[in-house]
């Protein structure tokens, strides 16, 4: 533990984590500025109790332009009910709220992605005080976590839950056993992911079994992301023994998929308009042309392609046209 993490959280709640029952409140950040000099940064949180059991703890906007998730939490905090549960579930339908008002991946008071920000600061800026206060005080009453995702503005993805393997091989047999659960048709494992910044790193950290995903893209609302992420939450709750008299519903198998390196990823080699050659879901292999760089303001130029690197799924693609150097433009994933 670094000396930023064993500092105290300034963010107070009236939330008590320890009352039976339900409770809807909020995460108070104090933010002093001209237009409200004692003000706080109100970040909902719900908890719904019942007795002793698991806690599940529930989270979604930590990207603010990935809305599946936040849809589902909110209407989980809704409908869920003290009596269908044993344990706890606590439940951040917007956890980086300044993002997730801005309908933006990284929030518009310090420019701060919340998922490059663990294991926080609670004296830093709104970001990392926020996974700070997430890292020190909710992972450590959680035993399970879900933090939904999805492409944001910038990409589109076929649409999986996913694990993150980390150094504790019982932990990651646990969080392969919660993928399985979620039930989606894909389910992806990070083997590969030296990002430690990552909420997820600091959750498995935590000895938390955590899970992610990636529900759709492109800053939309998917229909069918919504009714996965919705039935996988349940799973999830009912796997962990939380949610009672749920059975665990699934279409069928999960394809298991894996991305074990840098070589998974395709970066655009200059800037310009990206023409894609290859959809979500085509199986490519390696020297594929993924696309290419186009240049319609100076037509006389040739295009300049880039190439997968190795065979794979192709899970993941840019959405917008324009690129700089440097965007990622896809990635891959490969059987498990
Ligand atoms: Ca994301």
């Amino acid at each position: 533990m670094n000396t930023a993490t064993q500092k105290n959280s300034l963010i107070w709640t009236e939330i008590d984590y320890e009352r039976e029952g339900k409770q809807v409140g909020f995460l108070h950040l104090p933010h002093s500025v001209t237009r409200s000099a004692y003000g706080t940064i109100a970040i909902p949180v719900a908890v719904i109790r019942n007795g002793e059991g698991p806690t599940v703890f529930l989270m979604a906007g930590n990207h603010g332009d990935e809305y599946e998730g936040q849809i589902v939490l909110t209407k989980l905090i809704r409908s869920l009910e003290p009596g269908q549960i044993k344990g706890r579930v606590i439940v951040m339908p917007a956890a980086n709220l300044p993002a997730a008002m801005d309908g933006a991946r990284v929030s518009p008071l310090d420019g701060g992605n919340l998922n490059r920000a663990f294991p926080g600061d609670p004296e830093g800026t709104p970001t990392f005080a926020i996974a700070h206060y997430i890292n020190t005080t909710l992972y450590p009453m959680a035993d399970y976590h879900h933090d939904l995702h999805s492409g944001g503005s910038s990409l589109d993805y076929m649409p999986f839950c996913s694990a993150r393997l980390g150094p504790d091989e019982e932990l990651n047999r646990r969080a392969l056993a919660a993928l399985h659960a979620f039930g989606a048709p894909l389910s992806f494992v990070w083997a590969y992911s030296p990002d430690n910044r990552l909420a997820a790193a600091s959750a498995i950290a935590n000895g938390v079994v955590a899970l992610g995903g990636e529900f759709g893209g492109c800053a939309r609302v998917s229909i069918s992301g919504v009714k996965l992420v919705e039935r996988g939450v349940r799973n999830l709750l009912a796997h962990a023994g939380v949610l009672k008299d749920w059975k665990i519903q699934h279409d069928g198998p999960t394809r298991l998929v894996e991305l074990k390196g840098k070589d998974y990823y395709v970066y655009a080699p200059e800037p310009g308009l990206f023409e894609a050659f290859c959809e979500l879901g085509e199986t490519v292999t390696a020297g594929q042309p993924c696309g290419q760089v186009v240049f319609p303001d100076n037509p006389a130029r040739d295009p300049v392609p880039c190439h997968f690197k190795r065979d794979g799924l192709l899970v993941c693609k840019r959405h917008p046209g324009r690129v700089t150097r440097g965007d990622c433009v896809a990635h891959l994933a490969t059987d498990r």
